[in-house]
């Protein structure tokens, strides 16, 4: 099987199987039409959008990392680990994602009553914004209270009602971060740490044991990553001679994240593909 792809590699996308707004098969549509060589689907907490997306990427002749954007949670701040080629079928790790998915169930349906208390906004409403068996999130939150004209957009929704220091507010159940990327790691899979540069730093000592752990890498192309911490764990990289990659966190129109607007090297791709077990690339 040829590793090479052709056109800049964005390994982290989101389709409405998760809180983007448009289906797998739009999304690798798009992506071709970003002239993307490379594309990873990383929906939060599923698998869903896999054979979607590999139908319409063997179509458009794009090559396609299947991932996933796992929820987890160290001393209660939220960290996103991104995995890629892992074994879809691995029990424990999707044992976990659904688990994640069921709590986040319960926690928009009381985030909704919360909001409920003060503002014409139902359950039913939130239905209404997600696709059957998406992972739910504030973002379908977010879509209802802009149906009811209650706010203007996603971003408005985020820095308020849906903020974490709303009253609104409840939080979700998610494994720590190295149970995250230990599992991945047992499921044949490599973990990036998403967006890792951004509000919240995680300390040195949970940097080394993620990457005690396994820790393939860090997500260090991502709009939300500060200079100051984008080089401190670029020591870390050059340190452990750890993966770096670059991506867009594409939302469709539920962000402004534009595809390709953060790219990985081939090279790294390359040592993605080359560590993974679970999984086949998509070519
Ligand atoms: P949750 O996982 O339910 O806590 O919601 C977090 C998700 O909301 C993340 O995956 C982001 O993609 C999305 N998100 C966070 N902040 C914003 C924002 N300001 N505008 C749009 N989406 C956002
Ligand atoms: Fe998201
Ligand atoms: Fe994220
Ligand atoms: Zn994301």
């Amino acid at each position: 099987m040829s590793l090479k792809s052709v056109g800049p590699a964005d390994l982290h996308l989101h389709s409405d199987c998760s809180d983007g707004t448009e289906p797998p098969a739009e999304v690798v549509r798009r992506a071709r039409a970003a002239e993307l060589g490379t594309i990873a689907l990383t929906d939060h907490d599923t698998v869903a959008g896999w054979d979607e997306a590999a139908r319409a990427a063997r179509a458009a002749g794009i090559m396609l990392l299947p991932g996933a954007e796992v929820s987890a949670k160290h001393r209660g701040m939220s960290v996103h680990v991104l995995a890629y080629l892992f074994d879809p079928d691995h029990a424990a790790l999707s044992r976990t994602m659904t688990r994640v998915r069921g709590d986040r169930i319960g926690r928009a349906e009381r985030i909704t009553r919360n909001l409920a208390r003060d503002l014409p906004v139902t359950w039913e409403d939130v239905l209404a914004q997600c696709a059957d068996d998406a992972t739910i999130g504030r973002p379908h939150i977010a879509d209802a209270l802009v149906a009811r004209g209650i706010v203007a957009s996603r971003e408005e929704a985020f820095a308020g009602p849906l903020h974490p220091a709303s009253p609104y507010y409840v939080s979700h159940a998610a494994p720590t971060p190295v149970e995250v990327v230990e599992e991945v790691g047992r499921a044949g899979g490599v973990s990036i740490i998403a967006h890792p540069a951004g509000r919240g730093a995680l300390p040195d000592g949970e940097i080394r044991s993620l990457i005690d752990a396994g820790l393939g890498g860090f997500e260090l192309g991502h709009r939300e990553n500060t200079p100051v911490g984008t080089a401190r764990l670029q020591r870390y990289v050059d340190e452990h001679d750890l993966i770096v990659t670059g991506s867009s966190d594409y939302h469709g129109a539920g962000k402004p994240n534009r595809l390709g607007e953060n790219t990985t090297d081939p090279a790294m791709v390359e040592r993605i593909i080359r560590a993974a077990t679970g999984s086949d690339p998509v070519v």
